[in-house]
């Protein structure tokens, strides 16, 4: 009787285990079955190099960039130039690129529901990315093979319509140094989501925003560059001697001396306060990608020379284009911005389109001085940068040229939005060792808004 009663107990005990495995598989399934199936283990959604064999990334107008042909390979659009300026956004077949659609989307691309399951390769998922390819060729031309970053999107809607990163190669003829040769350090990143870099006078804005509010006569000021300044133990020069300005041509003249004094008056404490509300510390979700938090040092062990140079966008300035063009996106929008998308639908055979829901920033800057910076930053444009170069743009921009050591040619900047009603556009462009911001960045913007406003 004894024995029969142990028997039992261990059958209780064993039969307890399996509900207890049970019950742990199913919720385990339920908060990671989609990132299971997805997974490149997968055979049914992976070929066995382990490229995904689902779903067709198309560009915002239909165009197909990406898809799987009759015999289960996966292939790119026509056009060496094409495909290397879409690389980063579509992603390339092996998932080295992780922000890119094939990887990021490969949940909406290959259909995968709880209940439903995958279907497998026939019946993948229609993903239309908010992207214009055409206008992301121009835009990769434009850079004329230099590495950098150049990304435009709505502000009021979040769609992201161009987003290069270059270097780029192209996925159909992936080069054998891809992994040696210095020309393409970094080619995996997305530079506008995944790097940081120094800002140089972009960053003159934040310092800009501070200055507005926190100092009460600002407008009234006046100041003399004679092209250098001494600042606590050290200097902060000028390309030229800028003479008397006041606060707007500063801006325009992009002052050194100006800005650094301004910095040292507001002190570390306020300048990162702005940062941080400007968004550009903070990491944003573009439909799901998180992107890199820019960092900086103004307080701490730092001397009064290392607070000018912070405030003018050196020092340990580090940002990333994505986070500043929401900043731009937020000035020309009153304060707040859409926050990117990257995914215009996904089409699934069979079902509705689901909608896609716009996501606002917090405020990253208070109205009013948004719209003060809005005037100063037009005014950049009349004064400095030219307006010719921008037919038909009521553009308002800040240039860069950001110092990156004395070996190597300096970051070129150029970042800023469009006032037109149609055309509600926010923009950075970087052009790493490129030289003069207006000049070099300021060019690759104008031929890239110009083909976003045809
Ligand atoms: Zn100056």
């Amino acid at each position: 009787m004894k024995k029969l009663e142990r028997r039992a107990v261990l059958c209780l005990v064993l039969a307890g285990c399996l509900v207890f495995g049970l019950l742990v598989f199913l919720v385990r399934f339920g908060l990671s079955g989609t990132r299971w199936a997805s997974s490149a283990f997968n055979r049914h959604l992976y070929n066995s190099q382990g490229m995904l064999i689902s779903g067709t990334v198309l560009d915002r107008y239909g165009t197909p960039l990406c898809w799987v042909n009759e015999d289960g390979e996966r292939v790119y659009i026509d056009g060496k130039t094409m495909r290397k300026a879409i690389l980063h956004v579509v992603g390339d077949p092996y998932g080295n690129i992780g922000t890119g659609a094939l990887t990021a989307f490969a949940k909406e691309l290959t259909g995968y529901t709880l209940l439903g399951g995958a279907y497998g390769a026939e019946r993948g998922n229609q993903l239309y990315l908010t992207i214009d390819a055409q206008l992301n060729e121009v835009a990769y031309q434009a850079l004329n093979g230099k590495k950098g970053a150049v990304a435009v999107y709505n502000y009021q809607t979040g769609e992201v319509l161009c987003m290069v990163s270059s270097p780029s190669y192209d996925p159909r003829n992936i080069p054998d140094d891809l992994e040696t040769n210095p020309d393409y350090e970094g080619v995996y990143l997305n530079r506008c989501l995944s790097s940081t870099f120094t800002p140089g006078s972009v960053f003159k804005l934040v310092t800009l925003s501070a200055a507005l509010e926190q100092i009460p006569d600002l407008m009234e000021r006046t100041w003399k560059c004679e092209g250098s300044a001494q600042i606590g133990d050290g200097t902060v020069t000028c390309t030229s001697a800028h003479g008397e300005q006041t606060i707007e041509q500063a801006l325009a003249n992009s002052c050194n001396v100006v800005f650094g004094q301004l910095a040292v008056e507001l002190g570390g404490a306020t300048l990162e306060e702005y940062t941080q509300k400007a968004g550009l510390t903070k990491s944003y979700s573009v439909s799901g990608i998180p992107t890199a938090k820019g960092t900086f040092t103004f307080q701490g062990s730092l001397t009064e020379n290392d607070l000018a140079w912070s405030g003018v966008g050196q020092y340990h300035d580090s940002v990333n284009p994505c986070a500043l063009m929401v900043y731009m996106g937020a000035i020309a929008n009153g304060g707040k911005a859409a926050v990117p998308t990257l995914v215009q639908k996904v089409d699934t055979p069979g079902w509705p389109d689901l909608p896609q829901f716009t996501k606002k920033t917090g405020r990253l800057i208070a109205q009013d001085t948004a719209k003060e910076i809005t005037d100063m930053m037009a005014n950049n444009v009349t004064q400095t940068y030219g307006t010719k170069r921008f037919p038909g743009m009521d553009l308002c921009a800040k240039s860069g040229t950001a110092e990156v050591g004395s070996d190597q040619k300096p970051h070129a900047w150029f970042a800023g939005f469009l006032r037109n009603e149609d055309a509600p556009y926010a923009f950075v462009v970087l052009v790493e060792n490129g030289g003069s911001g207006s000049d070099v960045a300021g060019t690759v913007a104008s031929k890239v808004l110009k083909a976003a406003l045809d």
